[in-house]
């Protein structure tokens, strides 16, 4: 017998081993049952090379809990190792600097793991006890038995054993019991081995039978050993490509579309990836893209591997040229790891641009449950939205599809403004902004749908991408200030009349912290609305981004929503309140100009004569004078204000109009709801 200490050069690799993270614990499993697939396919090419004579048995590996003796066996039929190749493999952990390595990745066991080829020893994060049973194929090798308790010593020796291959047994410690549960195992070896190339098998199928499940004599393996993504492209049917989307995720709906990835230069890679039909956002989180290299399953979070707005797919990408084993912002920095997100982006943006060309049909079916994907991408990644311009669709209100080109040349002759800007017009809600939409399509103007949150952004990449070219929302001005053609026709009011209606529709204009309203008056010709509400463009875009990103824009954010009440001045209603209050305000309210004027007569002279003097050069005496003055003025508008407001309170035609100008964007609720209700009937 040989005993003897495990070579590594800081004194003791064990206590970092079992340090590990609870929750990596469990990929032991993936790591001893990788070595058995590996020795498995190697015995079976050095067969093929003529280099193993003996007989090939079944390829497979097993796996075997035996709860009584407190064991996890993981059987191969592979290569096995003779002695001297253990000491070479297992005992020599040669690494240099290791006590500075394990410190700087101490979280990260699979950097640990996979960088020191110390997949074996991750047996002993979970075992106090670690025995391999061993018969390589070489000719009169000695099968051999080496053991080793989670220290630094080891004992080999020999023993008896018949088949080729190796046995490694765990004896699970007192911590992780778990391990040695069926549900556990099989859940692990469902979540790591489920595609490995060489079938695993684990205890065999069951049965109902007499009321209990019970073994039948049937091998129950648990793997797929030739998954879709392995096989060619031209070897597989549409059926397959689902087939296998529903053994990655058996309850998810049937995806849009599938893209095959093929590469072998510059790096390898192959997988197919999914776009899912999008239900809702939980879904899409929870249903991830798996990573495999070598069929091995590695993890579900690809961040840093694939450009951000395609983590949302689904699907498997395998490659052994992605260095899994390294932290996240190295993964990031990797040249490879680069080039092949880069060609992730580029095949997707392709496959979707054949698609379009190919079936347009199928596309504009799928657009809007495709559109999320685009639009984040064209948002994020400036290389994806040039590719994107062919294929991105635009969806007007009518429920037709057009690509950016399209649209313009639809849109561009009706919708320039004076200044050669073109207008696209859009609605965020054909419902909430329906009497808009309709006065655009009177105009003979095209809305857009930009019914999802980023779609608004989206605006501002077109804009900021394409000169002359203004997204606005149909509800954010008049109709004939959306797209200003000559100059709008005139109020044909006086200033003063103009001052009276603004004075009297503010106040009883709604009054909230949220929302605040500032009248204005435009012609807009006598069958238009006597009352609107609109919100500008751009503090809407600002408030809906703040939103969005959260505090960033906070500023935009906190401010109340700000609204325009536009009164039509070409509509009877309004002329009649115009004239209205002129007969009954204009005598009281004449007297108190009078005066105002005076005020600020007297005020305007001394600021004139004290235009050019020092604030000491000023009288004392005349400064005093343009403070009451001012005050007086002050006061006298109140007055004014005061005049108007009863009027318009005495008046109800006014809040009828406001009310139905907010019913009509859906925002007249609660109380004030009531409120007008009410009054329409009095006024009946
Ligand atoms: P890696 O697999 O990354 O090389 P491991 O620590 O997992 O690192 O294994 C070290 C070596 O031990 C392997 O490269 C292989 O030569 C040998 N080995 C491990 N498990 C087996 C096995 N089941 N059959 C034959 N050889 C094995």
């Amino acid at each position: 017998m040989q005993q003897g200490n495990i070579g590594v050069t800081s004194e003791n690799i064990f206590p970092v081993i079992k340090k590990f993270l609870y929750s990596d614990h469990e990929i032991f499993l993936r790591e001893l049952v990788s070595n058995a697939v590996d020795a498995t396919q190697k015995l079976k090419t050095l067969s093929s090379v003529g280099e193993f004579k003996g007989e090939l048995k079944d390829p497979k590996v097993s796996v075997k809990i035996d709860k009584n003796a407190g064991t996890l066996t993981i059987s191969d039929s592979g290569i096995g190792m003779t002695a001297d190749e253990i000491d070479k493999y297992i005992n020599q952990i040669a690494f240099s600097g290791a006590g500075e390595f394990l410190d700087k990745y101490k979280d990260n066991a699979n950097a640990i793991i996979g960088h020191f080829g110390l997949g074996f020893y991750s047996a002993f994060m979970v075992s106090k006890k670690v025995e391999i049973f061993t018969k390589s194929y070489k000719d009169d090798a000695k099968a051999v038995h080496w053991s080793c308790e989670g220290n630094p010593s080891f004992e080999l020796e020999e023993c008896e054993k018949s088949e080729i291959g190796t046995d490694i047994v765990l004896h699970i410690d007192d911590d992780n019991k778990e391990f040695l549960e069926k549900s556990r195992i099989q859940e692990l070896l469902n979540k790591y081995c489920k595609f490995l190339p060489v079938p695993v098998v684990f205890g065999k199928q069951t049965e109902w039978k007499d009321g209990k499940e019970q073994d039948t004599d049937k091998d129950n393996v648990i793997n797929n050993v030739a998954p879709a993504w392995i096989k060619k492209p031209a070897d597989l049917k549409e059926e397959d490509y689902s087939a296998f989307y529903r053994e990655l995720y058996p309850y998810a709906d049937e995806p849009l579309f599938h893209i095959h990835l093929n590469v072998d230069y510059p790096f390898n890679l192959t997988g197919i990836l999914y776009f899912p039909k999008v239900k809702n956002t939980i879904e899409l989180q929870k249903n991830k893209i798996q990573l495999y290299c070598n069929q091995v399953f590695v993890t579900d979070s690809v961040e840093g591997i694939v450009p951000d707005f395609l983590t949302l797919l689904h699907g498997v990408i395998d490659s052994p040229d992605i260095p899994l084993n390294v932290s996240r912002s190295y993964l990031q920095s990797d040249g490879n790891v680069k080039k092949i997100s880069a060609h992730i982006t580029k095949k997707v943006a392709d496959s979707l641009q054949d698609i379009f060309k190919n079936d347009r049909k199928q596309f504009e079916e799928k657009w809007d449950s495709l559109k999320i994907f685009i639009t984040y991408g064209m948002l994020t990644d400036d290389k994806f939205y040039d590719r994107a311009g062919a294929f991105n669709l635009f969806k007007t209100t009518d429920g037709s599809y057009y690509t950016y080109d399209e649209y313009k040349k639809l849109v561009e002759a009706n919708q320039t403004d004076k200044d050669g800007n073109v207008v696209y017009l859009y609605a965020a809600d054909t419902d909430a902004q329906y009497s808009y939409i309709e006065a655009a399509k009177a105009k003979g103007y095209s809305v857009l749908l930009f019914n999802d949150q980023l779609d608004v952004h989206l605006a501002s990449k077109l804009e900021q991408k394409n000169e002359k070219t203004r997204y606005v929302r149909v509800d954010a001005d008049t109709i004939d200030r959306l797209i200003v053609k000559e100059d709008a026709a005139k109020v044909e009011l006086t200033e003063a009349q103009q001052a009276a209606m603004t004075k009297i529709f503010s106040a009883q204009a709604p009054k909230t912290d949220k929302m605040d309203f500032i009248v204005s008056l435009n012609a807009m010709g006598a069958d238009a609305q006597p009352v609107m509400i609109t919100q500008n463009e751009w503090m809407r875009r600002m408030k809906e981004m703040s939103a969005l990103q959260g505090g960033m824009m906070g500023f935009y954010g906190s401010m109340p929503d700000s609204f325009n009440l536009v009164l039509n001045t070409d509509h009877p209603l309004i002329k009649d309140i115009v004239e209205k209050q002129a007969a009954e305000l204009d005598a009281k309210v004449a007297p108190l100009n009078d005066e105002i004027a005076a005020c600020k007569k007297q005020v305007d002279e001394l600021r004139a004569k004290h235009k050019d003097l020092k604030e000491d050069e000023k009288p004392e005496v005349e400064k005093d004078i343009i403070r009451t003055q001012e005050a007086k003025e002050s006061d006298l508008e109140k007055q004014k204000t005061e005049i108007y407001s009863q009027f318009a309170a005495s008046e109800p035609k006014v809040r009828q109009l406001i009310d139905l100008a907010l019913l009509a964007n859906n925002m007249l609720k609660g109380e004030a709801l009531s409120e007008f209700v009410k009054r329409s009937t009095s006024l009946l």
